[in-house]
C-alpha cells in the first residue's frame, strides 16, 4: 500500500546524517530539533502553536483535556473513520455521538450533526478523511451557531487546504479551535516510528496542552492538573525535518497517482471513483486540481457497485496486489462503542459505504506500470 523505502532513498542522505547528529548530539528528547521541527511546521501551516505528542491518538486526547471537556460530555463525530477518534472520547468519558457521513465526500454530514446536537453537546471532531477537509463552512458555521469546540482530526489531511465560500484559505488543521495529527510512517507526513501533534491558534490554550503533555507540569515538579507523559523524540523530529520541506511534492506526487488512477477507471460502469467536493475553488468533482490543493489522497478510495467487494480483494491480493478496506465496519456497530441510542436508520451511507470500498496502493512512488497493472486487475475482475 505504501512504499516508504523508495520514499527514504531520495532522501537518504539528509535523514542519515541528521539522526546520525542527533545520536551524537544525545540530545534525544526535547532537544533543539522538536524545537525547529515545530516551528517550521507552525509556518507551513500559519498556525501559532504546534505542539509535538507521541502519536496521533494521544493529540486527540490531549486536545479534548486541553478543552477542559467533563464525563458526560457529549462530543459529535463521524461513524466512518478509524476507531481512535472515538476511542478517545470514551477513554475520557466523554460520551461519544456518531453520526453518518456524506456518500460522496465520505467525510461526516453537517445536517447530520445539526440533527444529533442537543444541550449536553459540547464539540465536534471532524474527521479529514482519506486526505480531503470536511465541510468547514458548515461545521464551523454550526459550531458558531451552537457555542460548540470543533477538534480537526487533521491525521490524514496534512498538507491539504480549505478554500471557504468566502474565498478565504487555510491549511486544513488550522480552522477548528484546536486540531491533532499522526506521523505514523504510512500518514502523508510520516516519520520512521509514532509521533504526532496538536495544533491551535489560541494561547491559553496551547500553554494548558503544553503543561498536559508534560505530566501537567507548568513549573518543574509542581503539577498543577492531571497530565499524560506524550513527547515526539528528537530523532523522529530531525526525519520529519527532512520530510516536510518535500510534504507538497509529496502530495503532488500522491494527487499525480490519484489522476491517472481515475483517467484509467473513468466510463468503467460499477467503480465510482472519488469526489472531489470538500471546496469551494468551484472546479468539477471529478478534476484534482494541485492549485486549491483541496484533496492531499491519503488514501485513493473506489467505490464498487453491485460488484463482490471481497471478492475484488481477493483477486488483487491473488495478483500481488495490495489493498485495504478503510473501514469494514461502521464504528456504531463495533462491540466496544454499542449505544442503545443509536438507530440504524441513521446511517444509511455508513451502512452502504462499509460494503463498497475499497483503497487502492496510494503512495509518493506508485510508477505509471503500476498504475497500469492495478488499473487493468481491477478492471478485469469488474468485467468478467
Ligand atoms: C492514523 C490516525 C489516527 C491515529 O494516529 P496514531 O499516530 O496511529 O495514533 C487518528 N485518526 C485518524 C483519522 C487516523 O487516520
Amino acid at each position: 500500500m505504501v512504499d516508504l523505502k523508495g520514499q527514504y532513498e531520495q532522501i537518504k542522505e539528509q535523514v542519515d546524517k541528521s539522526v546520525l547528529d542527533v545520536i551524537q548530539s544525545t540530545a534525544f528528547i526535547n532537544g533543539p530539533e522538536v524545537h525547529s521541527f515545530q516551528k517550521e511546521l507552525e509556518e507551513y501551516l500559519d498556525v501559532k502553536h504546534v505542539i509535538p505528542c507521541a502519536n496521533g491518538t494521544d493529540a486527540l486526547q490531549i486536545a479534548m483535556m486541553g478543552l477542559g471537556l467533563q464525563p458526560g460530555d457529549e462530543v459529535i463525530t463521524a461513524d466512518f473513520t478509524f476507531a481512535a477518534t472515538v476511542e478517545v472520547i470514551a477513554l475520557l468519558q466523554l460520551t461519544p455521538v456518531l453520526v453518518d457521513v456524506e456518500v460522496d465526500s465520505f467525510n461526516i454530514d453537517p445536517e447530520a450533526i445539526r440533527k444529533a446536537i442537543t444541550p449536553k453537546t459540547k464539540a465536534i471532531v471532524p474527521v479529514h478523511l482519506f486526505g480531503q477537509c470536511a465541510n468547514m463552512d458548515e461545521i464551523m458555521s454550526i459550531a458558531k451557531e451552537h457555542d460548540l469546540y470543533v477538534i480537526e482530526d487533521n491525521a490524514q489531511g496534512i498538507g491539504s487546504s480549505y478554500q471557504f465560500a468566502n474565498g478565504k484559505t487555510q491549511k486544513t488543521g488550522a480552522i477548528g479551535h484546536v486540531a491533532s495529527t499522526s506521523f505514523f510512517p504510512s500518514k502523508n507526513l510520516g516519520c520512521y516510528g509514532d509521533g504526532g501533534a496538536i495544533f491551535t491558534n489560541d494561547d491559553d490554550l496551547a500553554h494548558t496542552i503544553r503543561g498536559i503533555v508534560n505530566h501537567g507540569m507548568y513549573k518543574r515538579y509542581h503539577h498543577d492538573v492531571v497530565g499524560v507523559n506524550s513527547r515526539l523524540d528528537s530523532i523522529q523530529a530531525t526525519i520529519l525535518r527532512a520530510k516536510l520541506p518535500n510534504l507538497d511534492s509529496y502530495n503532488n506526487a500522491r494527487r499525480a497517482a490519484a489522476r491517472k488512477y481515475n483517467d484509467a477507471f473513468a466510463g468503467i460502469k460499477n467503480i465510482i471513483t472519488p469526489k472531489v467536493k470538500g471546496n469551494n475553488c468551484g472546479s468539477d468533482e471529478n478534476t484534482i486540481c494541485d492549485t486549491c490543493n483541496c484533496h492531499v489522497f491519503h488514501q485513493y478510495t473506489l467505490r464498487v457497485i453491485d460488484i463482490d467487494r471481497d471478492a475484488l480483494v481477493k483477486h488483487l491480493n491473488d495478483n500481488g496486489i495490495p489493498c485495504g478496506v478503510y473501514y469494514p465496519i461502521p464504528l456504531h456497530n463495533q462491540k466496544a462503542y454499542k449505544d442503545d441510542r443509536y438507530n440504524e436508520a441513521d446511517f444509511t451511507i455508513t451502512n452502504q459505504l462499509v460494503k463498497e470500498v475499497i483503497s487502492l496502493p496510494m503512495h509518493t512512488e506508485l510508477d505509471d506500470e503500476q498504475i497500469d497493472f492495478i488499473t487493468k486487475t481491477v478492471i478485469d475482475f469488474v468485467n468478467q
